[in-house]
């Protein structure tokens, strides 16, 4: 039987959702993205102007809101469509405000509380490449195959900023950097799920690494994993 559960973790900009989304389509599994979520809360809170820093109003916002992943709805070059209470986000959790603001509102433990329980019954129901932070930590620690993507912190910032550029946004390589190392510190610092390897997850340093040979290496795991049942 092939392995169910497929946790992918690491920190930004390395390569998860790429490899993730590769991944699961080549299994013909669910692809879930967690970082979308915490980024809709943070997309809904600045569109409502809610102060970031008031921990309450975000945890309520976190609670209440409707989020759903659906086909795409535009040929925009989207891999799919977000709603966030039935309104179209899918390029607004994308802004460079967001990834400013998302690390905090994800660090607050009401957040998390309310995004892990979605994501933990999501990912019970298997057949599912899970991607984020701490999915192999606390989300499904009985995950079937963990890996933790890394990769170094000059390429993960080059990958990011050529994304940006190619979106049209005029920003500089060195910000770029600064705000993936940034966004890192908080997301491996926080008390609750912080950013870590589990210590039943495969490392995986992709940095010098093409595209295709990553999938492939995943893709071996997945299926030494089949072959050790
Ligand atoms: O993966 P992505 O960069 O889209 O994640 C955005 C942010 O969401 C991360 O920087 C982190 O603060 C938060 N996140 C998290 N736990 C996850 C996934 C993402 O805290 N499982």
């Amino acid at each position: 039987m092939l392995p169910s559960i497929i946790a992918i973790d690491g920190p930004a900009a390395s390569g998860k959702s790429t490899i993730g989304a590769a991944v699961a389509a080549n299994l013909g599994y669910l692809y879930f993205d967690t970082g979308v979520m915490y980024r809709v809360v943070t997309a809904v809170a600045l569109a409502r102007a809610l102060p970031i820093a008031n921990e309450a109003a975000v945890t309520a916002l976190a609670e209440r809101v409707q989020i759903d992943f659906c086909a795409p709805t535009v040929a925009d070059g989207r891999q799919f469509t977000i709603l966030a209470d039935g309104a179209d986000m899918t390029w607004d959790i994308r802004t460079r405000a967001v990834d400013q603001n998302v690390s905090p509102v994800s660090a607050y433990p009401g957040v998390r509380r309310a995004m892990t329980a979605h994501q933990r019954r999501i990912g019970l129901q298997g057949n599912v490449v899970m991607v984020g932070r701490d999915i192999g930590t606390v989300v499904l620690p009985e995950a079937d195959v963990k890996i933790y993507l890394d990769a170094s912190e000059e390429e993960r910032a080059r990958r990011r900023h050529c994304e940006r550029v190619a979106r049209g946004e005029a920003v500089e390589f060195a910000t770029v950097l600064r705000e993936i190392q940034k966004r890192d510190q908080i997301d491996s610092s926080r008390d609750v799920a912080p950013l870590k390897r589990a210590d039943d997850a495969i490392y995986l340093d992709s940095t010098g690494m093409a595209i295709t040979d990553v999938i492939a290496r995943v893709m071996d795991l997945v299926a030494a994993k089949e072959l050790a049942h």
